[in-house]
């Protein structure tokens, strides 16, 4: 499973370690979206699908355990 998702494990495993944080929403693009098939990096045209937003409000306020993800995607 993991390796379906491996710019998410790279950036979680980034933030867990304190080498960067979630503060805007090109961070949250780097988390959530980079793995998507539909992201255009770089590019203004992205949208902000429904799970982008349930998931980025969840990290938001702290109820979206990355280790716990990390984990089961070993
Ligand atoms: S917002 Fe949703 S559809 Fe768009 S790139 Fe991110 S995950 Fe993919």
């Amino acid at each position: 499973m993991k390796d379906n998702f491996p710019n998410f494990s790279d950036k979680a495993r980034d933030i867990l370690e304190g080498k960067c944080k979630l503060r805007e929403v090109d961070d949250f693009r780097a988390l959530l979206c980079a793995d998507c098939a539909f992201y255009h990096h770089g590019e203004e045209e992205n949208e902000e699908c429904s799970c982008f937003l349930l998931l980025k409000f969840l990290l938001e306020r702290k109820a979206f355990d990355l280790q716990r993800v990390l984990d089961e995607l070993q």
